[in-house]
């Protein structure tokens, strides 16, 4: 499987600024924010796109899931709300094929996205 930029910031090969950490979840803030919030939460497990999901996980996509709400309770921006959006492939915007879910939050968002 292709190393991405993303398996260098987990293992520490290149600087990030790391928000969440637990043993399989871990979270920094994007390089090119896009909203005053902008933190991806990544799977520590190499998963390209959101399609090479497998049902064994299903766990750890929840997990993902949840790590986010309980940030966004955590730093006080729940109540207000915010967006959690993952990219799939060409069609979809994605560049960096690791898995990863964008945290956005601080304004209010528009609907459709480009
Ligand atoms: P995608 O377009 O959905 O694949 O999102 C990839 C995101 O990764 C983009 O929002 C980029 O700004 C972000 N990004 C790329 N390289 C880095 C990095 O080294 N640190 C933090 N964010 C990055």
């Amino acid at each position: 499987m292709a190393d991405t930029i993303f398996d260098k910031i987990i293992r520490r090969e290149i600087p990030a600024d790391i928000v969440y950490e637990d043993d399989e979840v871990l979270a920094f803030r994007d390089l090119n924010p896009q909203a005053p919030v902008h933190v991806l939460f990544i799977p520590k497990k190499a998963i390209p796109t959101l399609d090479d999901a497998k049902p064994e996980d299903a766990a750890l996509l929840g997990r993902l899931l949840l790590a986010i709400a309980e940030y966004a309770r955590r730093e006080g921006f729940a109540e207000q709300g915010y967006r959690a959006v993952s990219n799939c492939r060409e069609y979809g915007g994605q560049t960096v094929y690791h898995l990863h879910v964008h945290l956005l939050a601080g304004r209010h968002l528009k609907w459709p996205p480009g």
